[in-house]
């Protein structure tokens, strides 16, 4: 709270305090075209805005700093500082009002920090060099004063909010990038040819739906609760990829043990806790490019690419080593004896549908689980899996 309070404080007393330069008529042509364009661009963004803000993690990246930045290269101080705090105003009123994650006391503090970060820009600009030079200047005194301004006040507010993520994915910060070069332009246009502006308006609504779709894709492919992709994906992926394959695949079916044991010995959460553990244990025991989803409740499928059957069973070792060595912290507990039974098989270069290796892997798997669970089993070494039919043989039992 004392931060918060005292950047509204240094927000307001800023622009009144620091000298800026008598405002000529120009400046208010400026200034109500910024804000004629601005509030033209919130309204038809707003859909898109308030999904953005469901889902974006990185919460200082959006489309207002096209406008402010140009204010900034254009305008007095305290007439920049005032088109920030309309423009934050409208946009509270107009979008995020009806959005729940989005608090008044939130919207007021961006409005500070808006303001901040233009008086930054503003104080950077006056001084040499100017032209292409100082924009650029500018525009890194935007991002790097906005960003640490959020950063502090989200760490202040989520101090388990870690500064990585709070800084954002290299997209969203391109993304910011992007918009201040719009602002650049904005500024240029403006000092030249105002009427033109409106040209403006549409790239700027367009520029943030190829981010808010690629959110939106990454949320629609995961699973929420272990960040694997979910069995839709996996299963489009996996025959994406069987299809182009050279050379035969595994496809792992892995089991957590006992599972029901966990949920009832440590509750519900811890489970899911022993979920996600799993998941990227599994996941930190392949390559990249395998894929790893999750098949049902505490089952997982993944999808090896090109190496030899042998290699998909110690791969399927490996992973079941490395889950017997996991320990799961969830609210002061710790979970051990976690383990895994795992069916392998293996998918030749030419033969059956995706279904019946999955179900050569998932009989495997029972046979690990019948066997006393804590092991892999492959379908290839097992006879009454072979289907000569289908061409699929590929190594006789041992
Ligand atoms: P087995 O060794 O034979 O696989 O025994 P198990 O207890 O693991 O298997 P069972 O099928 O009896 O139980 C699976 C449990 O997984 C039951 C279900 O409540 C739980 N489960 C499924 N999805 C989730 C989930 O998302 N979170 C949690 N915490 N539990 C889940
Ligand atoms: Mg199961
Ligand atoms: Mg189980």
């Amino acid at each position: 709270m004392p931060y918060y309070l005292a950047l509204e404080l240094v927000a307001i007393m800023l622009p009144l305090l620091l000298p800026g330069r008598a405002t000529t008529e120009q400046d208010w042509t400026w200034f109500a075209v910024l804000l004629g364009a601005a509030v033209v661009q919130a309204e038809l963004s707003a859909q898109a805005e308030r999904m953005r803000r469901f889902f974006a993690s990185n919460p200082h990246v959006n489309m207002t700093s096209v406008w402010l930045f140009a204010a900034a290269l254009l305008l007095p101080l305290y007439l920049a500082c005032a088109l920030a705090l309309l423009m934050y105003t409208h946009l509270w009123w107009r979008v995020w009002r009806s959005v729940p994650r989005v608090r008044l006391y939130r919207v007021v503090c961006s409005a500070a920090t808006a303001v901040l970060t233009v008086a930054a820009v503003v104080l950077v600009v006056q001084v040499p060099p100017s032209g292409l030079p100082a924009m650029a200047l500018g525009g890194v005194t935007f991002m790097v004063v906005n960003g640490v301004l959020v950063v502090i006040g989200f760490r202040l507010h989520h101090p388990s909010r870690t500064i990585t993520s709070l800084v954002g994915s290299w997209a969203e910060n391109v993304l910011e990038a992007a918009t201040l070069c719009l602002g650049g332009i904005t500024a240029v246009l403006l000092a030249d040819h105002p009427a033109f502006i409106g040209l403006m308006v549409l790239p700027v609504v367009l520029l943030p739906r190829g981010e808010l779709g690629r959110e939106l894709h990454m949320i629609a492919v995961h699973d929420h609760k272990t960040g694997v992709l979910t069995v839709g994906e996996w299963r489009r992926r996996a025959e994406a990829e069987l299809a182009r394959a050279e050379n035969p695949c595994g496809v792992l079916m892995i089991d957590v043990d006992h599972f029901k044991r966990i949920n009832d010995t440590y509750g519900h959460l811890a489970g899911d806790a022993v979920l996600a553990a799993v998941a990227s244990t599994v996941t930190s025991e392949v390559r990249n490019y395998d894929l790893v989803g999750r098949f049902g409740g505490e089952e997982f499928v993944v999808l090896l690419s090109f190496a030899s059957d042998d290699h998909f069973v110690d791969v399927a070792e490996r992973i079941r080593h490395a889950v017997e060595r996991l320990t799961v912290s969830h609210s002061g507990t710790v979970i051990e004896d976690i383990s895994v039974s795992v069916g392998v098989a293996v998918y030749p270069r030419s033969g059956p549908a995706l279904d019946d290796v999955l179900a050569a892997a998932d009989k495997a798997m029972y046979r690990a689980k019948n066997q006393g669970r804590n092991r892999v089993r492959a379908a290839l070494t097992e006879p009454d899996d072979l289907d000569p039919t289908r061409g699929w043989v590929a190594a006789p039992p041992p």
